[in-house]
């Protein structure tokens, strides 16, 4: 291994910013650039010292590898390093402030981690003994009273294990009630301001998908949606509060309607985080909704995971629930599974997972509910609304605001692209942030808004915080109004410039390795 070459940096591959001076190792400051592990290790290396493997015949026969699998060898600092420096090209909510629209990047207390540690729950097994796991079964069943309660629903399918695995267990609730009456509907509307999940999950559970127009507030088409209506109509998903930041104001006049059509309501709750503690979809006429305890409830979820997406239901649909779920009879928790399901959950449409769902995320979310309490889970709402208004009025003298006139926002704040100088786009703005230390917002999405530009600022985040961004995103935006040339090749300071992200996406390098060693391999 290179002495030098500290972090198995090679001339080739470019200086992190190259409009500033290079340092030999590309490293800037304590940015450090990192290579692949494959090309920091040796194979002959090793961090362990073992003793010689005694001969043995082999029992393999032709199954006997002749050729060096090529792991790479590191010492245990060099290992340690390797992921640590990785680690920290990593943006994650503890660095910083992490405005992903629709994401809901809230911090996480850590009080849910210490929680989520306790051996109790952290080293259950899911085929332990019921009685080994009353717990457990306390914890799920706890949580579940809450999110029925806070909901105003009737009861919750704890085992989704995301927001889009909860939709698709709320269409399959409804699709089973269908089939139980002996109605076969193929359609699901979906409107233009909801979320690309919804559309993507009726079409996947066979359904033909049709749109449903926003009107120019941003909202759903009322009329358009009620002359949709008819016989063949399974349901709508609704995305509430939707895309575009806005709160569905005709979410009942929708149910009553579709009702009366004969469909069912299902509800995107991932935004759950702007209305809880304020508004029970129930009360709306839902009759199945999904939340995102990964967003509302807290925990880390950036990089894909975990999720957890219990999805409460109304009493049309409850009795078609998936199995297994946990029950309480007196001061003892059962799991009631196909064999135990009897008359009462007999209609059940089957399993959505193996087991009972994400454990980790049901003890972090029960922890964050009981340590907020009622009024403090109102204000994680409140808050959450403010900020994303607070950062709305600031921006939109700035950069256009199409629903801005619409009224107050919801959790988030949007803007488009119009205005900016001719040949400047979303993307510029957002490689721009980079350079000033922030994980840009959403871009491109919600597709109704041309260059859409989704700012989530959540509640945990104070409002130095807020005008701190507010400037960075303000100064920009300026930037890309005026045309400054430099933005155009932005970012300039991370330890990658800007990558064609077609290419990134699709061709994506994954593994090094030596030429001589390609060729030996083939
Ligand atoms: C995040 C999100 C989803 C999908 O949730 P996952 O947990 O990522 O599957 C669906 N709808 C909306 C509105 C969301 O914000």
């Amino acid at each position: 291994m290179n002495s030098i070459n500290q972090s198995g940096w090679k001339p080739e591959m470019g200086n992190a910013g190259d409009t500033a001076p290079a340092t030999y190792t590309g490293n800037k400051a304590l940015m450090l650039e990192e290579a692949l592990i494959f090309e920091i290790g040796t194979a002959g290396t090793t961090g362990v010292d073992l003793a010689d493997a005694p001969q043995v015949a082999s029992r393999l026969g032709n199954l006997e590898r002749h050729r060096d699998i090529g792991l790479p060898g590191l010492s245990e600092p060099e290992t340690v390093r390797h992921y640590t420096r990785l680690s920290r090209q990593n943006y994650a909510i503890d660095l910083g402030f992490f405005p992903l629209g629709s994401c809901t990047m809230k911090h996480n207390p850590r009080l849910n981690e210490k929680v989520a540690r306790m051996a109790g729950f952290a080293d259950v097994h899911p085929l332990q003994p019921v009685e080994t796991v009353q717990g457990a079964f306390a914890v799920i069943h706890e949580l579940a009273h809450w999110l029925v309660t806070l909901t105003g629903m009737k009861a919750v399918a704890m085992s989704p294990k995301a927001g889009a695995h909860g939709e698709l267990c709320g269409i399959l609730a409804i699709r089973a009630a269908l089939t139980a009456r002996g109605d076969a509907r193929s359609v699901i509307l979906c409107p233009e301001s909801a979320h690309g999940t919804n559309p993507a999950t009726a079409a996947f559970a066979g359904y033909a998908v049709e749109n449903i127009p926003a009107t120019s507030e941003g909202r759903v088409d009322l009329a358009a949606l009620k002359a949709r209506l008819g016989p063949d109509v399974a349901g709508v998903m609704i995305t509430n509060p939707n895309t575009c930041g806005l709160f569905e104001r005709d979410m009942r006049e929708i149910s009553d309607a579709v009702h009366a059509a004969g469909g069912y309501v299902y509800c995107d709750g991932a935004n759950f985080n702007a209305i809880v503690g304020r508004v029970r979809p129930g009360d709306l006429g839902v009759d199945a909704m999904h939340i995102n305890l990964h967003k509302t409830f807290s925990t880390p979820h950036g990089g894909g995971g975990p999720g957890s997406g219990p999805v409460v239901l109304s009493e049309a649909l409850a009795p078609y629930a998936p199995l297994p779920f946990v029950d309480k009879d007196k001061d003892h928790y059962r799991l009631v599974e196909e064999e135990t399901a009897g008359e009462h959950h007999g209609s059940s449409f089957g399993r959505m997972v193996a087991f009972h769902g994400q454990m980790g995320m049901f003890t972090r979310a029960l922890s964050y509910i009981m340590s907020h309490g009622a009024d403090g889970l109102r204000q994680v709402a409140e808050d959450a609304v403010l900020n994303a208004n607070y950062i709305l009025r600031s921006l939109e003298d700035v950069l256009e605001a199409p629903f801005a006139h619409s009224g107050p926002c919801m959790h988030e704040a949007l803007f488009s692209d119009n205005g900016l100088a001719e040949g400047f786009s979303t993307l510029d703005i957002a490689k721009g942030l980079i350079d000033e230390g922030y994980h840009p917002m959403t871009v491109y999405f919600p597709l109704v808004v041309h260059g859409a530009m989704l700012v989530e600022p959540t509640e945990t985040e104070s409002k130095a915080t807020l005008d701190q961004f507010i400037g960075a995103l303000g100064r920009v935006a300026e930037r890309a109004k005026a045309g400054d040339p430099s933005l155009k090749s932005a970012p300039h300071y991370a330890p990658r410039r800007r990558l064609d992200e077609t290419q990134a996406a699709r061709k994506p390098v994954l593994v090094w390795r030596e030429p001589e060693q390609a060729v030996a391999a083939e």
